[in-house]
């Protein structure tokens, strides 16, 4: 019989077959995870302590449940003669049909993910296996030959239950004894792991684990963990390792945190937080997660797992707690899980995201400030995120544009703030000069760059695909415009010599024509550039410049988008183009000239990134080294 087919009354005892995925999961807990094998007790505490929260926010809306006056507490004891230890709780208990759903099933995704990973030997300690796909209880099978629990549920009415399994593929499930509220759950170890029938290792586990659950953890008279919820003490009492431990238990992330923000205060509202940046943008061995979840607490009850809109989105890639007495208990479970909640929730919430968000804001100031490498570690990882919402968030646009770093043309390895950029614009300048490239090299070799490099003008890099897209909420800064230094009439502040012609205005007439011919349509118009001094050409923006980021965007995409044609400028002054418009003069048609002006359209392409098919231009190039390698006659 399957776990489906239970018709039993819950007056007998039935034996049961676990499903085809919980028994596969059960063989390998039992015979193939042996090291951190005491990962399982932080598991069933943890259990416990899910237990007791749920039994703890029942109460608020219902003082008739069983026991309501119980203190909510965790026992645990060890029997070293008998090899046994016990865990028990005063939580929410489970009925039989609870017993038969939640410890005979497991989600099949979770069950496959588990078998897959667990397979590939030694990628993941079981500690960060087990934690991470839902198969906590189960994991009691890598120390259990036996395991028997015993539970009854908060319901006034409800009857004890017991529930009993080997680890093989069958359970069963019958009436019990249980005066208390609550579950009980009996350890039988296996022999090779009659090590944790002793107190102390239980006690050692539980410091090392479960040091911040929330309610008192019992070995007989004597309370084992701190408890004292480590975002609710002075954060001078904190200390790294324990800011390290509180993120790993949220996380699973083996690495440490960046940084943390831990905030105390009882005014404008009481609001208790620590809230974790990332070392990475993923993080975990395994699951890879790039969003953190903020874990929220009113008067220490757990209100939310994943408390959605308490921070902008464009830090949701922060991991954390956030407590607060003054939020009213009855604020539903619903309005700060839905996504979208904030519109229409308690002020209270409302000051509590506003006083996170100014937190967040200042610390990550002083961190740029004091720690400038540390500063670039974060943005290296985060910076996307912000750049996001500099276009997709308004209302924190001014925060957003404080933390905004880039290359520049004159920072070299260093990032510099949009700040620092508007302290040293030359005299005259005033407009903010950027360019878009496919990278960071190409944006350093880019032929737009002469006029500014001789003009001692500093132009930002702006290397990265989202960069498109955040500049449509950019458009100025503090008064001042922001300009693509491919604009076609950009008027540059400072002065510079011009580039002496190396070709006759007949011989570069012909060369533009010839160009024309070969570019045809993707081009608007070949002329010679008034900027240009080492590169012999560029392509700059023609009519419809507005719209040009985001067709570069929906490019890089690989969206279907075609370019506005652009303008091809030529430098009168580069001894390639004097030669090609030589060759241009005499023969129109000059298979040379023609494939240097592919040649150069494409070079153009793949500096900013662009370029469809690079790998198109190698015939070329070899066309080219052959008339260059020709024998001198
Ligand atoms: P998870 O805790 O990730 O849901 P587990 O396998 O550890 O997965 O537990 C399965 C389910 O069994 C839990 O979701 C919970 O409903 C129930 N459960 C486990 N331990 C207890 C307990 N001590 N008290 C009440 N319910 C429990």
């Amino acid at each position: 019989m399957t776990t489906a087919d239970e018709t039993q009354t819950s007056g007998e005892t039935s034996s049961l077959t676990f499903r085809a995925e919980v028994q596969q999961v059960l063989q390998i807990l039992a015979h193939s995870l042996y090291t951190d094998r005491e990962v399982f007790l932080r598991e069933l505490i943890s259990n416990a302590s899910d237990a007791l929260n749920r039994v703890q926010f029942e109460l608020i809306a219902n003082p008739n449940l069983l026991d309501a006056e119980a203190e909510l507490a965790i026992h645990v004891k060890a029997d070293s003669e008998a090899r046994t230890i016990t865990i028990s709780d005063s939580g929410i208990g489970m009925t039989r049909a609870e017993l038969i759903e939640n410890l005979g099933t497991i989600a099949q995704s979770s069950a496959r993910a588990f078998v897959r990973q667990a397979g590939e030997a030694n990628k993941a300690s079981a500690s960060e296996i087990i934690g991470q796909f839902g198969v906590g209880f189960y994991s009691v099978f890598m120390v259990a030959d036996k395991v028997t629990v015993v539970s009854r549920s908060a319901q006034p009415d409800a009857e004890a239950a017991t529930w009993e399994a080997e680890g093989g593929a069958e359970f069963r499930v019958g009436p019990a004894e249980h005066a208390e509220r609550g579950t009980t759950i009996t350890v039988h170890l296996k022999e090779d792991a009659a090590e944790y029938a002793q107190d102390w290792r239980l006690e050692q586990i539980i410091k090392r684990h479960s040091d911040f659950v929330s309610y008192p953890i019992y070995s007989g008279e004597r309370q084992l963990n701190q408890r004292t919820a480590l975002w609710r003490r002075a954060p001078r009492e904190v200390d790294a390792e324990q800011y390290k431990s509180l993120y790993q238990q949220l996380t699973f992330d083996m690495d440490p945190p960046l940084f943390q923000v831990h905030l105390s205060t009882d005014a404008p509202v009481d609001l208790h937080s620590i809230l974790f940046i990332p070392g990475h943008r993923e993080r975990g061995l395994i699951e890879r997660r790039v969003e953190g979840k903020i874990k929220l607490y009113s008067r220490k009850v757990l209100i939310s797992e994943d408390a959605k809109d308490l921070l902008p989105n464009h830090f949701r890639f922060i991991e954390g707690i956030v407590d607060s007495e003054d939020l009213p208990l009855n604020v539903s479970r619903e309005s700060v899980q839905r996504e979208g909640g904030a519109k229409n929730d308690a002020p209270v919430l409302q000051r509590i995201r506003k006083t996170l968000n100014s937190r967040l804001n200042r610390e990550l100031n002083e961190l740029a400030e004091k720690d400038a490498a540390k500063y670039a570690e974060f943005w290296r990882e985060f910076g996307v995120f912000l750049k996001e919402g500099v276009a997709a968030d308004y209302e924190h646009r001014n925060d957003l544009l404080k933390l905004l770093r880039f290359h520049s043309s004159r920072s070299g390895d260093e990032l510099i703030a949009l700040a620092t950029y508007k302290e040293r614009m030359l005299e005259g300048q005033n407009e903010i000069y950027y360019l878009l490239a496919g990278s960071l090299e190409a944006a350093q070799n880019s032929p737009h760059l002469d006029a500014f490099k001789v003009r001692n003008i500093e132009v930002l890099f702006l290397p990265d695909l989202i960069d498109s897209f955040m500049l449509s909420g950019l458009r100025d800064y503090e008064g001042h415009k922001l300009r693509a230094v491919d604009e076609a009439d950009l008027n540059l502040p400072g002065e510079a010599a011009a580039v002496a012609s190396m070709v006759s205005d007949e011989d570069f007439a012909a060369l533009c024509t010839s160009f024309q011919a070969v570019l045809g349509e993707r081009v608007a118009e070949v002329r010679a550039s008034a900027l240009l001094r080492d590169n012999p050409a560029r392509l700059v923006a023609g009519e419809g410049g507005s719209q040009r980021e985001m067709q570069r965007l929906q490019q890089l995409l690989g969206r279907d988008s075609t370019m506005a044609p652009r303008i091809l400028e030529l430098n009168r002054g580069s001894a390639l183009i004097a030669q090609l418009a030589a060759r241009a003069a005499s023969n129109a048609a000059d298979p040379i000239v023609a494939a240097c002006a592919e040649q150069l359209y494409d070079d153009a392409l793949l500096l900013e990134g662009i370029h469809p098919n690079p790998a198109t231009m190698v015939g070329r190039i070899q066309q080219l080294m052959e008339a260059a390698a020709r024998p001198i006659l």
